[in-house]
C-alpha cells in the first residue's frame, strides 16, 4: 500500500536518477497535475506528471512546513 506523498512548494527532494548536470537534489516550485521542480545544481526547471514524479522521488529532504 502506498502512502500518498505530502509534497509542497519549497520542499527539497532527492530523485533516484541524477540530472545530466550531476545534481540529485531538486526544489519543488510548482504543484498541480504536473509537478514543477528546479535542479539545485544547475537551476534548470522540469515539469513532471505527478505519477512520474512520485516514481522518481527517493526522499524528501526538507519541507518549508511540516504538515502531518
Ligand atoms: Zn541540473
Amino acid at each position: 500500500m502506498n502512502k500518498p506523498i505530502a509534497i509542497e512548494t519549497g520542499a527539497v527532494v532527492r530523485l533516484r536518477k541524477p540530472h545530466p548536470c550531476g545534481g540529485y537534489e531538486w526544489t519543488v516550485v510548482r504543484l498541480g497535475a504536473d509537478i514543477g521542480i528546479e535542479c539545485n545544481t544547475c537551476q534548470k526547471r522540469v515539469l513532471l506528471p505527478r505519477r512520474e514524479f512520485e516514481k522518481r522521488l527517493k526522499k524528501i529532504l526538507s519541507s518549508p512546513t511540516s504538515t502531518p
